[in-house]
């Protein structure tokens, strides 16, 4: 049996590191020489792997697995250049998520008023004293919190109801993230990224699902996603679905206007 890669087709591999599974484009070069593989990562995300003729599936895994933090790190970088790429501009029109269906932003000008957003049909309206994006942005953000503590706290004890190791319903601590949906400490402490509130429920559930089962195994065991598995089969779909819409659900408002 062949452990060598097929050249006459475009290969891709997939490994795991911590929560991402990070895919990798194998680029087989005739000319190059047995001994050398290079990493790239593109600023659009991909990862690519340049190696020799036929190389071995099994070396090739070794070498992106040895270097699978540089590559986290690498993609993270990008995923927030380019977030900053495409920026709100903080005016009437624009496309705003919750819950993984989009709003109108609507900006309305009212001297008497104290800024404030609230969601009015297919619209999510601001009200402000002048026009100022940072104050809409401002505004934006303390709605999203406050929509993201009323529906985390509205999923949370239907997903803990069938996980019989949670006898208490944890307390949840919200903190704007840019890289992560949430996390649980050791002591049992979760915190979820409000900007989660943007996606669909069924990936508000599966975070949710996934930080309590780190309450029973504080760690990525074959145990822990074990335990997803049985809560939520299709976890993995979910979970390609959210990371793929990252860079939409992530996008950090405050920095650039601030
Ligand atoms: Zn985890």
């Amino acid at each position: 049996m062949s452990t060598g890669l097929d050249a006459s087709e475009p290969q891709v591999l997939r490994i795991r590191y911590g929560d991402e599974v990070i895919s990798v484009e194998v680029r087989q070069q005739p000319g190059r020489s047995q001994e050398r593989l290079s990493i790239h990562v593109e600023p659009d995300g991909r990862v690519l792997v340049d190696a020799p003729l036929g190389v071995e599936v099994g070396r090739l895994l070794d070498s992106v697995k040895r270097r699978a933090r540089w590559i986290s790190q690498q993609l993270e970088g990008f995923r927030i250049q380019r977030a900053h790429a495409s920026p709100h501009e903080y005016v009437s029109g624009e496309s705003m998520l919750y819950l993984g269906r989009r709003y109108r932003l609507k900006v309305q000008i009212d001297p008497t008023a104290k800024p404030v957003a609230r969601m009015h049909g297919a619209f999510i309206e601001v009200t402000l004293p002048e026009r100022d994006p940072a104050m809409v942005a401002a505004a934006l953000m303390s709605w999203y919190r406050q929509r993201a503590r009323e529906v985390f706290s509205q999923r949370l004890p239907v997903v803990a109801e069938p996980l019989r190791w949670v006898r208490e319903l944890p307390s949840i601590r919200l903190q704007f993230m840019k890289l992560q949906w949430g996390s649980c400490s050791p002591s049992g402490r979760i915190t979820l990224n409000p900007w989660l509130v943007r996606a669909p429920r069924e990936a508000i559930d599966y975070v949710l699902l996934h930080e309590m089962c780190h309450l029973r195994h504080h760690n990525h065991s074959r145990a822990f996603y074990a335990s997803l598995s049985r809560h939520m089969p299709d976890w993995k779909q979910i979970k390609t679905r959210l990371d793929s819409r990252a860079e939409e659900f992530l996008r950090i408002e405050v920095d650039r206007v601030g």
